[in-house]
């Protein structure tokens, strides 16, 4: 591990002018990302700059029912919020599905936003990679590639986004919020993290200097909602193929829908495919296999994850399924 210089600031505009506009600062959150990637010398910070004390852990509804969480609401926190438990259940099973209760204490809103793949490629600096070291190639095209993407790939990189809350984040509808040197500013959270396509590098639209202050959720979309992740165990492991469903019904009809994929795709994946597929529907199970279809239709697998087309298909359909049966309940 290299040393590095380390300085705690205290408000917001202290964080974005103290960052120096280049890749040798990162801030520090809960840490939980960061250090094991400076461990491992996959990052390589001359500077780190320390976020934790800024006055952004707090949750807040807005006039126009929307709740603004601050960047530094820690997962266990957020996840047990009394209006995130009854307005947004998928994110709160999102989040409770995510890595330990330890790490969920430590782990922010704004990091678990920025975390990196778990591609073992990416981790290992003798290998490869070029998400990493761009132009170098791509370790998992040809190598051990199980637990990487099937949607959302190109071929510079097909590694998986690791997030369970950007899943839910997705499904419920939200907005980032950024402050950088040239004020501040709001991104689509679906327009957030971005398609590897020639550039894996740039994991998401997030300019030099900005730091993310808040994430707001839109207002609570009601109807049933349900969060599934499958996994290799039953705890403290990543997804392989994850389904945030919201459904809402008229009589028996699919009103409304919400479906988002994660484990299975380059970043945060909406599947409007499938939601189309449903939207107006009756809620059977015959067409949530349609929909799952839908979703799946533009999959691409590799030598060894074909299974997570299926896999991902049987997610949507039980998540769909069971929140249906929330709606109904
Ligand atoms: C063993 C293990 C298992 C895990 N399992 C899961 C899992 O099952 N599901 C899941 O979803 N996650 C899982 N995680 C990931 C975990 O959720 C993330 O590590 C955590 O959310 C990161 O938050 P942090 O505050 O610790 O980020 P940090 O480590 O502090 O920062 C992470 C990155 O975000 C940047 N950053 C932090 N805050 C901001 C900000 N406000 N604005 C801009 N940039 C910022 C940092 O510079 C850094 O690059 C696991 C992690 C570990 C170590
Ligand atoms: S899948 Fe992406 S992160 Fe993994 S080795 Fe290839 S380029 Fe690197």
């Amino acid at each position: 591990m290299r040393a590095f210089e380390l300085e705690s600031v205290e408000a917001v505009d202290q964080a974005v002018s103290h960052r120096r506009v280049h890749d040798g600062e990162a801030f520090i959150a809960g840490g939980t990302t960061l250090l094991d990637l400076v461990k491992l010398d996959v990052m390589q910070p001359e500077k780190v700059v320390d976020v934790s004390r800024l006055p952004l852990k707090r949750i807040e509804t807005l006039e126009d029912g929307r709740l603004k969480v601050g960047a530094l609401v820690s997962n266990t926190d957020l996840a047990k919020h009394e209006i995130v438990m009854r307005g947004y259940p998928v994110l709160s099973e999102a989040l409770l599905s995510g890595a330990s209760t330890g790490l969920r204490n430590m782990a922010t809103t704004g990091g678990n936003v920025m975390q990196r793949t778990r591609c073992p490629y990416f981790r290992d600096p003798d290998m490869p990679c070029n998400k990493r070291e761009p132009g170098s190639g791509c370790s998992a095209i040809e190598g051990i590639n199980r637990n990487h993407s099937v949607l959302g790939t190109s071929e510079q990189c097909i590694a998986t986004h690791p997030s369970d809350m950007c899943v839910g984040m997705v499904a419920a509808g939200a907005t980032v919020v950024l402050e950088g040197p040239d004020g501040q500013r709001e991104v689509a959270f679906e327009d957030y993290h971005l398609l590897p396509g020639e550039t894996p590098e740039r994991e998401h639209d997030l300019k030099p200097g900005e730091l993310i202050t808040h994430v707001i959720l839109d207002a609570p979309r009601g109807g049933g909602q349900h969060y599934l992740k499958l996994r290799d165990r039953a705890s403290y492991e990543f997804a392989l193929a994850s389904c945030a469903a919201i459904v809402t019904l008229d009589g028996d009809s699919v009103s409304d829908v919400r479906v988002a994929l994660g484990g299975v795709a380059t970043k945060p994946w909406r599947a409007t495919a499938a939601e189309e597929a449903l939207k107006g529907q009756p809620a059977t199970q015959e067409n949530f296999e349609r929909a799952a279809e839908a979703a799946f239709a533009d999959a691409v697998a590799y030598s060894h994850n074909g299974y997570k087309i299926t896999l991902g298909k049987q997610a949507v359909v039980r998540a769909l399924r069971d929140a249906t049966a929330a709606a109904r309940a």
